[in-house]
């Protein structure tokens, strides 16, 4: 009998457990090693599926004998481990290059800087209607595990570029490449062009036979695409041009064409506001008219999408003040979007940690729609710098009840009070779901 083949996973979170199972039930040996704690939930699953663990250390001479590792997506390439497999040649691979060899469903893969969750969320929503469909990636159960106890005929992943950075052979079918603005930028030594090469890994190594969707009015990407040279066959999407081959968004129609066969759908009965959702939509039903879903389906779906939590959600209307709870909104780029699309004067409450951000693009909506600020974060001043003098009012505080409630003092009838943070979470908050939470809790409060 041959040698069992020996994978180490690094990392016990949702894919590194999805991963172990998979691998196991596929005849490997499997040990998963976690520099920090394990969570209870994953430890059980571990134990009761008698897979070997550790936890506070990684085992060296243990992880160094693998035939392949792989890293879970939140291990920076930079770690003196990783260092080591790399130079002894050992394979460090992500989960959806170790698990996509285990199935033949056709994969949708979704990346970008912003809308990955919301447009696959969206994409999946529109297929499932006809197609068996699972939804996995950085969403819900780990694509390892859906494979395992599933195993669904088509796969709509949510894909990070951590995730691509640890592909060698994975291909989607169909790609999405929504949009690339500078973000993650310390995984990347600080190289935005590192960063674009590696979403673009989404193309790699696609075929003629495969699509790469993306949005034509992101430069970056037209740049790139003018620059390199890629397989796949494109799909454009635009809000301000006309697109033969490809999606364009025009009189409140969507139009998509593919080979000639046109579908036009209405955009002013999208439940999602925004035009990034317009663009979001537009990527979504390409991806359902190339799978074949009916023109009658895909409007429907639009128009009964409920959306994501915490991207631009409507928590509640109180003294017929609107409260929109966009905490995802962890960039700058992000919140333009959500500035963009208030229609009525706005109370913004906006902070966290800054990854650099530059505020400029945003001045023309402050000046247009936003009557008052409300800065959260442990460190206000480079937000009171960029934005005082804009406003009537800025102000700052520490805590979301308080912001809640100087939000709530500033709000006429008809104002919104728009949580769009601009910056990451952690200063204060948990996580930005945390931060969302919260928002949601004091509004429900008030
Ligand atoms: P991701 O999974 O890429 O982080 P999300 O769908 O979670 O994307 O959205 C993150 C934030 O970006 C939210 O604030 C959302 O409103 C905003 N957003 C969604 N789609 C887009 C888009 N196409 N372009 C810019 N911002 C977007």
């Amino acid at each position: 009998m041959s040698k069992h083949l020996n994978i180490v996973i690094l990392g016990g979170g949702e894919s590194g457990v999805g991963t172990a199972l998979l691998a196991k039930a596929k005849g490997y040996t499997v040990f998963v090693s976690d520099k920090g704690k394990i969570k209870e939930k994953y430890k059980t699953v571990l134990i009761n599926n008698a897979i070997d663990w550790e936890e506070g250390m990684h085992t060296e001479v243990r992880i160094l004998k693998a035939d392949v590792v792989m890293k879970s997506p939140g291990i920076p390439d930079s770690v003196p481990l990783v260092k080591l497999l790399k130079l002894q040649k050992v394979p460090v691979i992500s989960e959806i290059e170790f698990a996509v060899q285990f199935t033949n469903a056709t994969i949708v893969g979704i990346t970008g800087s912003n809308g990955k969750t919301t447009t696959a969320v969206l994409t999946h929503h529109i297929l499932k209607q006809e197609l068996n469909v699972g939804l996995a990636g950085n969403i819900g159960d780990s694509f390892a595990k859906q494979i395992l106890e599933h195993d669904f005929k088509n796969y709509v992943l949510e894909i990070s570029s951590f995730q691509l950075d640890g592909i060698i052979k994975f291909k989607p079918d169909i790609a999405v490449l929504t949009n690339i603005t500078p973000d993650h930028l310390d995984r990347y030594e600080y190289q935005f062009e590192k960063y674009i090469d590696s979403k673009f890994r989404i193309a790699l190594n696609q075929t003629k036979e495969d699509y790469l969707i993306y949005d034509a009015d992101d430069e970056v990407i037209v740049n790139w695409l003018e620059k390199n040279k890629i397989q796949a066959q494109l799909l454009p999407f635009s809000l301000t041009k006309k697109i033969e081959n490809g999606a364009y968004w025009e009189n409140d129609n969507i139009i998509i064409t593919i080979d000639n066969d046109k579908i036009i759908m209405p955009s002013n009965n999208l439940t999602l506001e925004g035009k990034h959702n317009v663009k979001n939509a537009m990527a979504a039903s390409t991806v359902a008219h190339l799978l074949k879903i009916r023109k009658q389906t895909i409007r429907e779906s639009l128009e009964n999408f409920q959306g994501v939590e915490h991207r631009l959600e409507h928590v509640l209307k109180i003294n017929k003040v609107q409260y929109i709870n966009d905490s995802k909104a962890t960039n700058v780029n992000a919140t333009y979007y959500a500035l963009e699309s208030m229609e009525t004067p706005t109370v913004w409450i906006v902070g966290g940690t800054d990854k650099g951000n530059e505020y400029k693009e945003l001045y023309q909506f402050i000046n247009e729609k936003v009557k008052a600020i409300i800065c959260l974060g442990v460190d206000n001043a480079k937000l009171l710098e960029s934005f005082g003098g804009m406003v009537d009012v800025i102000t700052e505080t520490q805590s979301m009840s308080e912001a809640v409630k100087m939000a709530y003092k500033l709000a006429n009838p008809g104002d919104s009070v728009l949580l769009s943070p601009a910056c990451a979470s952690f200063d204060l908050f948990e996580s930005y779901e945390d931060r969302g939470r919260q928002f949601k809790d004091a509004v429900r409060n008030l």
